[in-house]
């Protein structure tokens, strides 16, 4: 669910060049994804999926509680039809 999280981050920054894993040398994006209040590498995903890394709790407690309140939400279907689509023009 974290290995999920991290992959649907925003992109804040994107960099030229790719990072390395320092643990096993393969590239490892180039990009640092966010959520509005934290911000990691794209890579990181990488060592929790692949290496087994932990993250702090304080950022797996907020995570699972944004994940929550989307869960929560109620879709705005009224927004949604009021935006058309390419087949009604
Ligand atoms: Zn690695």
């Amino acid at each position: 669910m974290i290995a999920d999280y991290l992959r649907c981050g925003f992109i804040y920054r994107a960099f030229g060049g790719l990072s390395t894993c320092r643990l096993c040398d393969c590239q490892n994006g180039a990009l640092e994804r966010s959520d509005g209040v934290w911000y990691w590498p794209d890579g990181l995903v990488h060592y929790v999926t692949e290496h087994h890394v932990r993250l702090p709790p304080e950022f797996v407690d907020h995570a699972l509680e944004y994940l929550d309140r989307l869960g929560d939400a109620e879709a705005d279907l009224d927004w949604w039809r009021s935006q058309g689509s390419s087949r009604d023009g």
